[in-house]
């Protein structure tokens, strides 16, 4: 909770804010927009702090995976961004859950209740994904993706998508609770991960060192992460990997892997490189019977063998998001401090500092991981001002 403003309900929302918008393919401009309203099962938080993710990267330059009005997301004064976390300043008609003043992190999926997938707990997957322009609303909103996200001053959230926040983690932390939150899925959900099962994570970006992390902390062993690069190769190990492989100085990957786990395939590979070798490398990591989950945009059709996958009867999960309230277990965990997400924040800029940001994230500028950038400088300065 922030103590200043904690449950006066007298916060006072200015009329405009800050927001970026993106014109075409990687132009950003920052605007004054109408602070949006809260409606039903909403709140409106103040955006205290938002990390650029590769997904933003890609939405920035390709337009997918966003979708505004059922297009690509270009010129619809349109504010990405969809890793932020935030406080509390107003509650929409009926909501009673949560106060004016609580800190709070959101997961990005608000799915629309009403079709199969939401009622399985899929909402990630919600069939009315993006259906909420012009007269259709069917209630999903996914904010940064097919609705405004958080690259500004104030957004508007369904209460469903949000996950409170003790006071002793810090807002750049906060920001990375979705992070692990996909990882969990990744792992729990989606692969089924039981204690003593061995993992193999290939790519060590904020996903991959998330689910390291996160694998350690629910009894995988041995977990393997693999990778190009040292210096994350050796954050996956304070992470709590048990070996690492750097794939540029071992010709033969699966081989190491194999021999690290005493002679056999691991039980899960989750792969989040998105190199083109990188399916066909975990399909046969694995051992018969085992799982493998595909977590990074690959950039054009991958060839995969599948008679392999086929003859040995191996599982191929794809993962959109972070499904099934795994962003509230992601959040116990680092609550318990079971493992310390923080090691992948590298660099913190103002809102206004957004291309500088994203330029550290996108070419891994002085090492960045995962780069944050804060609006709340900026708006307690205002606020001292008025
Ligand atoms: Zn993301
Ligand atoms: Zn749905």
């Amino acid at each position: 909770m922030r103590p200043d403003i904690r449950g006066t309900n007298e916060y006072r929302v200015p009329d405009t804010m800050q927001a970026w918008v993106l014109g075409g393919p990687e132009e950003l401009s920052l605007v004054d927009k109408p602070v949006p309203e809260p409606g039903p099962a909403e709140v409106l938080l103040r955006v205290d702090a938002i990390a650029v993710c590769a997904t933003d990267i890609e939405v920035l330059q390709h337009g997918r995976p966003a979708m505004i009005d059922g297009e690509l997301p270009f010129h619809k004064n349109w504010t990405p961004g969809h890793e932020y976390m935030g406080t509390v300043v107003k509650l929409g008609p009926g909501v009673d859950e949560f106060e004016v003043g609580d800190r709070v992190t959101v997961e990005v999926h608000a799915g629309c209740g009403r079709c199969e997938r939401c009622s399985e707990g899929m909402y990630t997957s919600c069939h009315n994904y993006g259906l909420n322009y012009g007269d259709v609303d069917k209630g999903h909103r996914a904010n940064g993706f097919t609705t405004d996200g958080g690259f500004c001053e104030y957004q508007v959230n369904n209460i469903n998508t949000l996950v409170s926040l003790q006071d002793e983690m810090s807002d750049e932390e906060g920001t990375l609770v979705v992070t692990a939150g996909t990882a969990m899925y990744a792992l729990t959900e989606l692969g089924g991960l039981v204690a003593g099962e061995s993992v193999c994570v290939t790519g060590p970006g904020p996903i991959g060192l998330m689910a390291v992390a996160v694998a350690k902390a629910l009894g995988a062993q041995p977990v393997i992460l693999t990778g190009t690069r040292d210096n994350r190769l050796k954050i996956g190990l304070e992470l709590g990997a048990d070996h690492v492989v750097n794939i540029r100085k071992t010709p033969d990957v699966v081989a190491e892997v194999k021999k690290l786990n005493g002679g056999k395939g691991v039980d899960y590979v989750v792969e989040c490189s998105a190199a083109t070798s990188a399916v066909n490398d975990a399909v046969r990591m694995v051992n018969r019977g085992g799982r493998v989950c595909l977590a990074a945009f690959a950039h054009e059709e991958v060839p995969v063998d599948v008679a392999h996958i086929v003859r040995n009867n191996i599982y191929v999960y794809g993962i959109r998001g972070e499904g099934k309230s795994a962003t509230h277990r992601a959040e116990a965990y680092m609550r318990q401090k079971r493992f310390d997400a923080s090691k992948i924040h590298t660099h913190t800029f103002p809102l206004e500092e957004l291309p500088t940001a994203i330029r550290y994230a996108k070419d891994r500028v002085e090492d960045a991981i995962k780069v944050v950038v804060k609006a709340k400088m900026g708006a307690s300065q205002k606020e001292a001002a008025e």
